[in-house]
């Protein structure tokens, strides 16, 4: 089954090792029928655009600013990034809400900016662990989920893949279990459905992440409830990160 898998570099590598990580990737990836996105920091998407164009692996960026354009210094704009050839970006992740402060407000709109962009959104949500030992982890993404798509259309969801990324799950070596990942999936596509329609939470694009490795990624991304994973750690070494990419699930 075909799947999509994500790599997150997060604040790590350099441009020039870019250069030969996206040449690596092309190559190893040439034959998989899976998505491939790579979302390495700002810095590094115009050398990675480079030695990924024609290959199988499209761009993604880990953020972007809520604002159009303007007196923001330091931030980098939607137009911006589709004017590099970025097709995704990142929203919500964890450690922009918890580090950055990221509310769910300015989350949704920055879904709305990049979307009017022509960008993909790959929106984050997921629980800390208080909350899960609290047993409120439904209904904590449920909101965090209602929150991000406040305005958003029915049609405009085939351009956003939810991610669901337990807090406590990353970069932590201790994955979310099977049951943990079917049982929120089923959550996300029944609120997706009351939200907009069954058909909407049949489709809506669906991935993991959270200590995915070279150990557990067949188990987990062969799941049928999820349509693939992000990958944060393991995605620094290309050759691991090819290996699941290329992957028949
Ligand atoms: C992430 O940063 O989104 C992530 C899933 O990280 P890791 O795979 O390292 O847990």
């Amino acid at each position: 089954m075909k799947k999509i898998i994500i790599a997150n570099f997060k604040m790590n590598t350099t441009p020039s090792e870019m250069k030969g990580y996206s040449m690596t990737l092309a190559t190893k990836t040439a034959n998989t029928k899976n998505q491939i996105i790579v979302c390495p920091p700002f810095t590094h998407l115009s050398i990675a655009k480079q030695f990924l164009d024609g290959s199988k692996v499209t761009l993604g960026a880990q953020n972007v600013s809520d604002a159009e354009k303007g007196t923001y210094t330091g931030e980098i704009s939607a137009s911006m990034l589709k004017d590099l050839g970025v097709e995704y970006v990142i929203i919500g992740h964890s450690e922009r809400r918890s580090r950055f402060k990221e509310t769910d407000r300015m989350i949704n709109r920055k879904i709305k900016t990049a979307l009017s962009y022509g960008l993909k959104v790959i929106l984050c949500i997921g629980e800390d662990l208080a909350t899960r030992g609290a047993k409120q982890a439904g209904a904590f993404v449920r909101k965090q989920l209602d929150d991000a798509l406040k305005g958003i259309y029915e049609n405009e969801l085939e351009g956003i893949i939810v991610a669901y990324e337990p807090i406590w799950a990353i970069g932590t070596g201790k994955s979310a279990t099977v049951k943990d990942i079917e049982k929120m999936t089923a959550l996300l596509r029944k609120e997706i459905s009351s939200l907009y329609s069954e058909k909407a939470g049949e489709n809506i694009n669906i991935v993991y992440g959270g200590s995915i490795d070279l150990n557990n990624y067949k188990k987990i991304i062969s799941l049928p409830c999820i349509n693939g994973a992000l990958i944060g750690g393991t995605s620094l070494d290309v050759d691991n990160f090819s290996l699941i990419a290329r992957e028949n699930y």
